[in-house]
């Protein structure tokens, strides 16, 4: 069955639509935190598709919130019409961000989200220069391909935005590493001014960045960081976009959104994945005079949707019901501590907050990727129950983010299940 699915799915689709896994999976049912594949295998899923089905699957109180708008016969939507729940989950975001004066437009997709983030930024600032991170990744878009800062993730190199990278994102394998944290942020500082001055035409839009970065490794800056580069943006007069696609509605466990530890408002935040459960919904978060800088009409025939606004307000609803930010923190905790203390000689690092989990994998004894334990480590907790993710500019990191409704018991269940692995790996 899979076999003919897959030699279907590569007669039709795109050749460079990867799957995970030598035999790639489908699913066909989930509940919770599991899912059950075609074969009637069971994972315990630590992914979330990439982090994305935030709740876990199955939720009651969110499918039934999505069956009542189904029930009201509104399935499409357009920009021509008022959408009470649009309004009521924009007024809810807009509060939560921090941001004085903040205003919401909403998408479908993080890349979308950022999309429109540049657009603004260049608008506003009249300028199509930007600054992103080195190791980021912010979408597939024509817009965004431009500010992904890894080879093997900017499909195109044609787009019209014009980027220059600073340090600041990815550290275990950067020239700063070994740095103390207080060096290592001066350090970034110091790239940055160096990039506006010398790199730059002057007049930059915006610097855009991942408050951890998520496909390039679950990589942690610290605390602090983006305060400094902060000061050095404003003092240039450039905008800081914080793209939260991965980081916000307090899977960090310590905040609500990922830039919160660094102690900065940011101009603009961009927000997706999570927020809908797997529903398509992104958006924009901003100070209102910059969103309110298009000088065009409205657009997106979809985004703002009344099922996704249903879906999203649900999981905002649960989210606060249930604590969940707290619970991120606490199976944060017992993961990492967990995980630092199985000491095996491939794990360089284990870093991240609450429920982001990185894991660089290196050959025993050096700082090289370890891309082949990466890629057998996830055939082996396959084997074992237990669906994870990759990432790095290598390939080598394991990423860990499962629903933040994560028990302690499947928590200590995918501890145990990674461990095994990591010792089957190394053998
Ligand atoms: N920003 C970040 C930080 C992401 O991780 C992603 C997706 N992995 C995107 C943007 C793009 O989102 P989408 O795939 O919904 O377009």
């Amino acid at each position: 069955m899979t076999d003919e699915l897959l030699a279907r799915h590569r007669a039709v689709m795109p050749s460079w639509m990867s799957l995970l896994y030598e035999e790639p999976i489908e699913i066909v049912h989930a509940h919770d935190r599991r899912m059950t594949d075609s074969q009637g295998r069971t994972y315990l899923d630590f992914f979330a598709g990439v982090l994305t089905n935030s709740m876990g699957y199955d939720v009651a109180e969110i499918g039934d919130a999505v069956r009542k708008q189904l029930d009201t016969g509104i399935l499409h939507t357009s920009t021509l019409y008022l959408i009470r729940s649009q309004v009521e989950l924009a007024e809810r975001i807009a509060k939560l961000s921090n941001i004085p004066d903040a205003k919401v437009f909403f998408t479908n997709s993080g890349s979308e989200a950022n999309d429109t983030a540049l657009m603004l930024a260049t608008q506003f600032r009249r300028s199509n220069q930007v600054l992103a991170m080195r190791n980021s990744y912010h979408g597939r878009s024509f817009g965004t391909v431009a500010i992904t800062g890894n080879r093997g993730w900017s499909a195109s190199a044609l787009s019209p935005v014009k980027v220059n990278y600073v340090h600041g994102g990815y550290r275990y394998r950067s020239p700063f590493r070994d740095l103390s944290d207080a060096d290592y942020i001066k350090a970034c500082v110091a790239d940055l001014v160096d990039v506006l001055d010398t790199a730059t035409a002057g007049d930059v839009a915006c610097l855009i960045a991942e408050p951890i970065q998520g496909v390039g490794g679950f990589s942690l800056p610290p605390d602090g960081l983006f305060r400094a580069m902060k000061e050095v943006l404003d003092s240039y007069g450039v905008l800081f976009v914080s793209d939260e696609v991965q980081t916000g509605w307090g899977r960090t466990g310590e905040h609500f959104w990922g830039i919160d530890a660094h102690g900065v408002t940011p101009d603009m935040m961009t927000f997706a994945k999570g927020l809908g459960n797997g529903l398509a919904v992104g958006g924009v978060v901003a100070r209102g005079d910059v969103l309110d800088c298009f000088q065009a009409q409205s657009f997106s025939t979809f985004g703002g949707n009344p099922v996704s606004m249903a879906g999203a307000t649900a999981v905002l609803d649960y989210i606060k019901d249930h604590d969940l930010q707290a619970n991120c923190a606490a199976r944060g905790s017992q993961l990492i501590s967990g995980l630092r203390a199985a000491e095996s000689p491939i794990v360089a690092e284990v870093r991240g907050k609450g429920l982001m989990i990185g894991v660089e994998l290196i050959k025993p004894g050096t700082t090289e990727p370890n891309v082949p334990a990466a890629a057998r480590m996830l055939e082996e907790t396959k084997k074992r129950g237990l669906l994870i993710g990759k990432g790095g500019l290598h390939g080598n990191v394991l990423r860990l983010g499962p629903p933040m409704t994560l028990t302690a018991e499947e928590a200590q269940e995918g501890l145990d299940i990674l461990l095994d692995a990591l010792k089957a790996t190394h053998a």
